[in-house]
């Protein structure tokens, strides 16, 4: 089972933004064409708000950004997840993400759950699968390394986003009770995702929406 919201009867949201990073995004990174895949803007409004969200961390942006986070991992405010080592698909066909062989799937999943210990001293059980893709035999491979999956119900429209009207006007009419919203934290892959937060967090406050971790919006 794959979980995709919390308790329609409680007026909570969780925030979730996800560090992608895949081999051809670090490539641009190293050839000096893209300057940079973690936009800290975002975090530095979380924090100056005290807002509750939780990062699905990518092994490779871990790696490619480990003092980055470390930041977010020093906050009580945010949780801590995980979305694969490479961001490729669990299946094929999946946006232009390519495909993780069944072979490398265990690896894929228990490998950043590692480096995220490390870099933190955090642990997390929550998954979520690049692009969402998953066969059922993917779902059950990675349930079995006792991981949670935890998708969502409002996706922002924020990746390959150039407009923060078009993210708030996708996020407002679509949040309610319980549901878990999708962001990205990726710089040119989402850059408009930090101006459209302080509006969007507005919005929720106006609709007594409070933002809470995944843990919290699952928890009772
Ligand atoms: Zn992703």
């Amino acid at each position: 089972m794959i979980v995709t919201h919390g308790s329609r009867a409680r007026r909570r949201v969780a925030l979730t933004f996800d560090a992608d990073l895949t081999s051809a995004m670090r490539a641009r990174l190293v050839a000096g064409t893209v300057d940079s895949y973690a936009d800290m803007r975002i975090v530095d409004h979380l924090v100056a708000t005290r807002t509750p969200a939780t990062f699905f961390f990518t092994g490779l942006w871990m790696a490619t950004y480990p003092a980055e986070t470390r930041r977010i991992g020093d906050h009580d405010l945010f949780e801590l997840a995980t979305h694969s080592e490479t961001h490729r698909g669990f299946r094929p066909q999946c946006y232009t993400l390519g495909l993780a062989p069944p072979e490398e799937w265990h690896d894929e999943v228990v490998r950043p759950v590692a480096t995220l210990e490390t870099l933190t001293g955090r642990a997390t059980r929550y998954f979520r699968f690049p692009g969402g893709c998953h066969t059922d035999e993917a779902l059950r491979a990675v349930l079995d390394t006792g991981a949670t999956v935890v998708h969502w119900d409002v996706e922002s429209g924020d990746a390959f986003c150039d407009s923060a009207d078009h993210i708030v006007d996708t996020v407002v009419p679509a949040v309610r009770p319980g549901s878990i919203v999708l962001f990205h934290i990726g710089g040119p892959n989402a850059p408009r995702t930090a101006d459209a937060l302080p509006r969007i967090l507005a919005a929720l406050a106006e609709q007594d929406l409070t933002p809470v971790t995944v843990s919290e919006l699952l928890a009772g």
